[in-house]
């Protein structure tokens, strides 16, 4: 099996806790420190993958927002020049993107067999998160009111720990500027400043993408996974907190539960399917976050080396207080006094 560099740089980076996730040891998991909690007013999104209708409005409007230009792949470029962004994943100037699962003939939505479904690909807004846990230079940071995760430019010193610490793939490097840059969805905190609402989620016609308090959106989840499969249903569109005309759909006959409330320690991101989420590339994580299990080693052995520091450091004392103690060694020459040997 091969292994590319940055692949392998993940799996060394995450690898304690993956390998304690495969052999479900629970005494793996003892030297975490206590996981984070969601902060209070938590604002994340709910995305719900079987009322997205695979537009990708979404994706060209987290472009508008954030000043990124259209991606357009090379084999795509001859006959689709400047009409349509055609970003197939997350890149170092594409912050969102929709994907898609698809099996055998793909004649169904939202079926596993012979079916395709949709995925929106973007930042989880991790409730304890790597990127964060893992820059030397605390360059991502997490809003200890909204629990939005931000990056500052300026901090970032290029070295991509975040890239590899993040258990979705996220940060992605942008080599297209000067010095390069990391680039991932900030949640539009430039948007939500002046009181506005994401783009992604302002711009869905649907309400598949949808923005509000974390504890709003997961109410709203579980009325839907509570709702009869094949009843009708409003679901509301832009954000949980304003009044717009909402979306009238059939509720789906969901596969699992909500992803995010405990997955890697809980996102502010949650999502909503028909087919498993891990169809989608959503992974299987621990409930404690990488962040909570990388740290809680850490210290640990860092506590564990106390002990044979103060002894190291005993012993040196020791041999300095020896020497200065020692009758002069006529033979050795004595810088203090500034004779040569002859
Ligand atoms: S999804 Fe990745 S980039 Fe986003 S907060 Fe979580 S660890 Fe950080
Ligand atoms: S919140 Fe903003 S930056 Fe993030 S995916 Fe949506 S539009 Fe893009
Ligand atoms: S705008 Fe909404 S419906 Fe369209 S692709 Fe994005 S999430 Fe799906």
């Amino acid at each position: 099996m091969s292994m590319n560099r940055r692949e392998f740089l993940k799996r060394s980076l995450g690898g304690a806790a993956a390998g304690a996730t495969a052999a479900g040891d629970a005494q793996a998991f003892s030297l975490a420190r206590p996981d984070k909690q969601l902060p209070p007013q938590a604002l994340g999104m709910l995305y719900d993958s079987t009322v997205c209708v695979g537009c990708k409005a979404c994706v060209s409007a987290c472009k508008q927002a954030n000043g990124q230009p259209a991606a357009m792949p090379a084999e795509l470029a001859r006959w689709n020049e400047g009409t349509w962004d055609s970003a197939q994943d997350l890149d170092g100037r594409t912050l969102n993107v929709i994907k898609a699962f698809v099996d055998g003939t793909r004649e169904v939505k939202d079926r596993e067999k012979d079916g395709f479904a949709f995925v929106k690909r973007h930042c989880l807004h991790c409730v304890d998160p790597s990127c964060v846990s893992v820059c030397p230079v605390s360059a991502m940071k997490k809003d200890p009111k909204t629990g939005v995760v931000t990056y500052n430019k300026d901090a970032c010193i290029g070295c991509r720990y975040c890239s590899y610490g993040c258990p979705f793939g996220v940060p992605q490097f942008d080599l297209t500027v000067p010095f390069g840059r990391i680039n991932k969805c900030e949640m539009c905190s430039h948007l939500l400043a002046k009181g506005g609402i994401p783009a992604c989620c302002d711009v869905c016609p649907t309400g598949a993408s949808l923005f509000g308090p974390v504890a709003a959106l997961q109410e709203e989840a579980e009325a839907r996974l509570a709702a009869k499969a094949g009843s009708r249903y409003e679901f509301p569109r832009g954000s949980l907190t304003e009044k717009r005309p909402r979306y009238e759909g059939v509720v789906a006959q969901y596969a699992d539960g909500v992803y995010g409330v405990k997955d890697g320690g809980g996102t502010q991101v949650r999502y909503l399917a028909a087919v498993s989420f891990e169809k989608l590339g959503l992974p299987k994580l621990p409930e404690h976050s990488f962040a909570a299990i990388a740290e809680g080693v850490q210290h640990t052995i860092y506590k564990g080396f106390i002990a044979p520091l103060a002894l190291f450091g005993g012993l040196v004392v020791l041999v300095w207080r020896a020497v200065r103690r020692a009758p002069h060694d006529p033979g050795r020459s004595d810088p203090s006094h500034g004779s040569r040997p002859s």
